[in-house]
């Protein structure tokens, strides 16, 4: 039966790809093709338990996908349950509210939302045309990060600056981390039924980090922006500040704001802060040896998220639900407890017992006793809604 499906995920210099069967619940093979464009790229196939490194012939994005498809010939059991292929998209504008099925039209519209992506929409259509020359016969669908966001009000979403900006341009928040979340309210509603009808508050903290609020199923407010810079501190971006930063940068330092913008981009957050890394559990470590500056990265992140948290549930009834993911939110028992001290006047407590004990790769919740908002620990699973997003567009196509 064809069932399976390709994800893909393709970036300026890396192309991470899954097979999901099964309705997504089994991932039968994954890898990731490392530094394209050099001459040292190679790509990396985890198959049934193994995992396989195969050196890339030009670096190129297509000679990536050809390694797919040359593994997937001596697979022919896979190669014959290919059902489509599913694209994670990072910026879909105001022209996509929700996953489609490709075409000529939606290749053009994820080009027109380039500017606002400059780094990534550019590589996703690059991997659609190329996934299109070597897979022909496979209905392709694009899935955005942006879409989950489309439902926020205007009183949301609109920057306090002349409309005129906006009407001409564009110029919104747009946030990212869409099918994370939209990952997170269904299997919410899948283990808590009622949540579908209450107030949920989503941290999704990894590399890159932000905050959502749904409101009976539908986002109603997010952190990040017009680009994933603004809104919590994370590993290398600042998040939100004073704008004026960027001049006062540029000119102290004597260079253009786009270099001011790549030190606020790169060299920031986690990473600027501690002047150690920029990835918590280097600086978890860092500090429990004592280190003060990792400690105080480590509790403007927790404060920072706490504040956007508290934010985004302006736009909520009731905070009922506060769920934990990523990277961070799945992993750190300090950084949620610090985070969650940072609440109390909202009445929002975990168990200390409970979190620092929580398991590794499962839904497990952390409250304390008597309070009303349930926090939750539930570990992300883009690939499986890309994959079910595909299945579903294939299977209405008319
Ligand atoms: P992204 O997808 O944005 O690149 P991830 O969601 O993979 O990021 O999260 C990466 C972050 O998760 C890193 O900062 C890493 O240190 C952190 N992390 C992973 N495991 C742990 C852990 N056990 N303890 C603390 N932090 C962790």
């Amino acid at each position: 039966m064809k069932d399976s499906i390709l994800v893909i995920n393709c970036g300026s210099s890396s192309l991470k790809f899954a097979i999901l069967a099964n309705a997504g619940q089994q991932t039968l093979v994954e890898g990731i093709a490392d530094r394209l464009g050099s001459t040292e790229s190679s790509i990396s196939f985890k198959f049934e338990g193994t995992k396989t490194e195969i050196a890339l012939s030009d670096g190129s994005h297509k000679s990536a996908v050809n390694q797919i498809k040359e593994w997937l010939s001596t697979q022919p059991q896979i190669e014959a349950s290919l059902a489509g292929i599913g694209h994670r998209v990072v910026h879909g504008g105001e022209t996509f509210s929700e996953s489609v099925l490709i075409n000529k039209a939606v290749i053009d519209g994820i080009k027109d939302c380039a500017r606002f992506a400059p780094l990534h929409n550019p590589a996703h259509t690059k991997g659609i045309e190329v996934a299109f020359e070597l897979f022909p016969g496979l209905p392709q669908a694009a899935v955005f990060d942006t879409a989950f966001h489309q439902t926020l009000d205007k009183e949301q979403f609109l920057y306090p600056i002349p409309m005129s900006l906006y009407r001409e341009h564009h110029f919104r928040k747009y946030g990212f981390h869409g099918t994370s979340y939209r990952y997170i309210s269904k299997h919410l509603a899948e283990i808590y039924k009622e949540s579908i009808n209450e107030g949920v508050l989503v941290a999704h903290l990894g590399n890159g980090a932000s905050v959502c609020a749904i409101n009976n199923g539908k986002a109603s407010d997010t952190s990040m922006g017009i680009t994933p810079l603004e809104g919590l501190m994370m590993g290398t971006r600042s998040g939100s500040l004073d704008p004026s930063l960027l001049s006062f940068i540029s000119e102290a330092e004597n260079i253009s704001p786009e270099e001011a913008l790549s030190i606020l981009n790169k060299k920031s957050g986690l990473l600027g802060v501690s002047e150690i890394s920029n990835d918590c559990r280097t600086l978890e470590e860092a500090m429990t040896s004592g280190d003060s500056k990792a400690k105080l990265a480590l509790d403007m992140f927790a404060s920072r998220t706490a504040k956007h948290l508290v934010s985004a549930a302006t736009t909520l009834d009731s905070i009922d639900h506060l769920v934990f993911t990523g990277g961070i939110g799945e992993n750190s028992s300090y950084i949620r407890s610090t985070i969650c001290k940072y609440l109390k006047a909202f009445n929002i407590e975990i168990d200390n017992t409970l979190n620092d004990t929580a398991p590794r790769g499962e839904v497990f919740e952390i409250s304390a006793n008597g309070h009303k908002t349930k926090v939750w620990i539930i570990p992300t699973n883009e690939e499986l809604m890309i994959a079910l997003d595909t299945i579903n567009l294939i299977q209405d196509k008319p």
